[in-house]
């Protein structure tokens, strides 16, 4: 290992969160006299910036029943590396390089018309009957056949011989706002939509909708699988509280470099946005926005050092930050937390996420391709 900035995983806490989700839904569905559902875990995006494969990997061995990636080449990385589970892609498909769905064995989801002559043309030149799921638009507007449209859209799903239709699922606009009705509205879309298909000649098939906001907000939303993302990694989508007992999978440090002394009247970094009119201290810390840091923490975040909160002062540049460390003894190779534990103190994704006006998704997902991974137990 070269760089001072590497992303620590918990793969341990990855199964941790996975086992602690389905007991949950094992515990509460089993109280309701339901079966619980399966486990369809996202691990888009380079598993939320973790690692797909060594999480793919771990969700796998801890209980998964399904995995979901973004787009083909995502779920091909994992089958490359031996993921044996079921993958689901989320993604469009009306533009994409179909052969791999049936290479590598994926579950394409077919949200579109477009989408759906595709794979179909597809199967029939592979000679196959393709498994995919099939999305309903309740209300996001975004990707799916609309709710409220199924009697002339679904005929030509439906008739192709080439496609079977697994399961039919949904995805909530609104989950994480909880003052907002329209979770409840899209749920009863949703219901209608799974009887109208019915009576349209989609057989009997697994029916899903709920992210992690969802998950924790509505046990009718479980159905018979349930598709948490951000929960896996340990961290509760804002402003959500939960009880689930999670650990946050990764955590993010790096080491000072450099500590120099700021005189009266001096300032620090691009545009010296930062300028003292006392004497302070400043360390610097090789990680910026090439790594993924985020320019709104500039005198937003803070990070940890010797078991102390210190404020990133300056401009966030391309390679490095600053940190007051004024009345702190600091030396070059000290340790820096960006995200996560040190002594007695925490910063989580997603408190970085409240500083600067983001969202904790978007924290772990734009972890830069030069963070090397640290995959531990
Ligand atoms: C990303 C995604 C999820 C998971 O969302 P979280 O909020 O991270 O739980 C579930 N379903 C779909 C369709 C998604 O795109």
């Amino acid at each position: 290992m070269i760089r001072q900035t590497t992303a620590t995983v918990h793969l341990s806490a990855i199964a941790h969160n996975c086992r602690a989700i389905v007991d949950m839904l094992t515990r509460e569905s089993t109280a309701a006299g339901r079966p619980a559902p399966g486990l369809i875990a996202v691990v888009k995006a380079n598993a939320y910036g973790h690692g797909a494969v060594p999480v793919a990997r771990t969700l796998e061995a801890a209980g998964a029943s399904m995995l979901a990636c973004a787009d083909i080449e995502e779920g091909v990385e994992l089958r490359r590396a031996g993921v044996g589970l079921p993958i689901l892609v989320f993604g469009a498909l009306s533009l994409s390089d179909l052969d791999g769905v049936i290479d590598y064995d994926l579950t394409p989801t077919v949200s579109t018309p477009s989408a759906a002559r595709r794979l179909a043309a597809l199967a029939e030149r592979r000679g196959v009957t393709l498994p995919c799921h099939l999305k309903i638009d309740s209300g996001m507007n975004r990707l799916g056949f609309r709710h409220d449209n199924l009697g002339r859209t679904m005929p030509a799903v439906v008739g192709s011989p080439h496609l079977k239709i697994e399961a039919v699922y949904t995805h909530f606009a609104t989950a994480d706002v909880p003052e907002s009705p329209f979770l409840d509205e899209q749920r009863r879309r949703f219901e209608r939509a799974l009887a109208a298909l019915g009576a349209l000649g989609v057989g009997r098939c697994g029916r899903h909708a709920a992210n992690s906001a969802a998950m924790l907000r509505d046990a009718r939303t479980w159905y018979d699988f349930v598709r948490p993302g951000l929960l896996l990694y340990g961290i509760v989508p804002p402003p959500l509280a939960s009880s689930l007992p999670l650990r946050p999978a990764l955590s993010l440090s790096s080491r000072i470099v450099a500590v120099k002394g700021v005189r009266r009247g001096e300032g620090s970094g691009y545009g010296l946005r930062w300028t003292t009119d006392e004497p302070r201290t400043i360390a610097i810390v090789p990680a910026g926005y090439a790594d993924g840091l985020d320019t709104r923490l500039a005198g937003r975040g803070v990070v940890l050092v010797r078991g102390r909160r210190a404020p990133v002062v300056g401009a966030v540049s391309m390679d490095m930050l600053a940190i007051d460390v004024t009345d702190m003894t600091v030396d070059p190779g000290d340790e820096v937390v960006i995200i996560g534990r040190q002594g007695d103190d925490e910063i989580t994704a997603r408190e970085m996420a409240a500083a600067i006006g983001a969202i904790p998704w978007e924290v772990v997902c734009r972890l830069g391709a030069r963070i090397e991974r640290k995959f531990e137990d």
